[in-house]
């Protein structure tokens, strides 16, 4: 079913509309020039993982763009929570967004209305379960990160994407379900919409996210890793180190923990701590669930 036309309800700018009537009008500035930033965020058991720091990161997002959403974080915490109660899911995908409005068009939109909106829909798995399982094939993105020094590339904002939207078109279309980007330096940096893990000789390798998405999952897998007793090492990974090593797996919000067997040229078995790690996240969240409703 479509997108914009769908039952239920939207929260929008601290409203409940009726889902199919959550529209904004075409001279919208975020839509002509990316003034939006944006979280996805996971409802397990009917409570939303990590939901103050997603929710934290969207306004730090908006921030970075230069514009203040009119709501505090406590604020978009309980406009979530009261939008995922009256969806009525229990296991569910978040979305909020915040984006300029139309008041000014052009580039300067100093006095536009900063938006609001939450939606929530069920998504229950980012990539084909058949395939997740054995692991995914991954392309090599031709499209790389940029420079800090040309986009903020910290915030989660939507101009950000037609990079990982034309690298992910491009990998569907060799039959690749995503793509690994690398960084403008030529450093491995991250997949469309998940952070890269790899794994030699027992320890975990990431690449340190100075020009993209810190992903609040991979500081969660970070932290289950060392609770096993597993090293985590944070550098710059070039892409001939690939064949090095023995593992590889994805993660983020709605990719969750998702093993790899596949990069361009590049092979990976998941194996043991992949599994492990894909365990205790998915132990991780189920728990939460139990203690926030305790
Ligand atoms: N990188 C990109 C480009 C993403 O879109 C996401 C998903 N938000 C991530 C990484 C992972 O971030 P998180 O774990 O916070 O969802």
């Amino acid at each position: 079913q479509p997108f914009d036309s769908r039952d239920g309800v939207i929260w929008f700018d601290g409203q409940f509309v009726p889902w199919a009537e959550a529209n904004i009008h075409v001279l919208t500035h975020g839509l002509h020039y990316a003034s939006a930033v944006f979280e996805g965020e996971r409802a397990y058991g009917g409570k939303i993982f990590k939901m103050r720091e997603h929710n934290q990161r969207l306004i730090d997002s908006g921030k970075l763009l230069g514009f203040d959403i009119p709501y505090t974080v406590d604020e978009i915490d309980r406009a979530c929570v009261e939008t995922l109660a009256r969806q009525g899911f229990e296991d569910a995908y978040v979305r909020p967004i915040a984006w300029r409005g139309s008041e000014m068009m052009g580039v300067a939109a100093q006095s536009t209305k900063i938006h609001l909106a939450i939606a929530i829909w069920q998504w229950p798995s980012y990539f084909d379960p058949a395939e997740r399982l054995k692991g995914i094939r991954v392309d090599l993105a031709e499209w790389r990160r940029p420079d800090p020094r040309t986009a903020p590339s910290k915030a989660k904002a939507t101009g950000l994407y037609m990079i990982c939207t034309l690298s992910k078109h491009a990998a569907e279309r060799k039959g690749y379900a995503d793509a690994m980007m690398l960084d403008w330096r030529g450093q491995v940096a991250e997949c469309t919409g998940a952070n890269m893990f790899f794994v030699k000789d027992g320890k975990l390798h990431t690449p340190m996210p100075d020009c993209f998405l810190d992903g609040i999952t991979r500081r969660t897998v970070i932290g289950l890793a060392k609770a096993r007793g597993i090293e985590v090492i944070e550098r710059a990974i070039m892409p001939e180190e690939l064949d090095g090593f023995s593992e590889c797996f994805i993660c983020g919000t709605a990719a969750e923990v998702t093993p790899v067997s596949e990069i361009a040229q590049w092979r990976f078995t998941p194996g043991e701590i992949t599994k492990t790690l894909m365990d205790d996240y998915s132990a991780t969240v189920r728990a939460h669930a139990k203690a926030v409703a305790a």
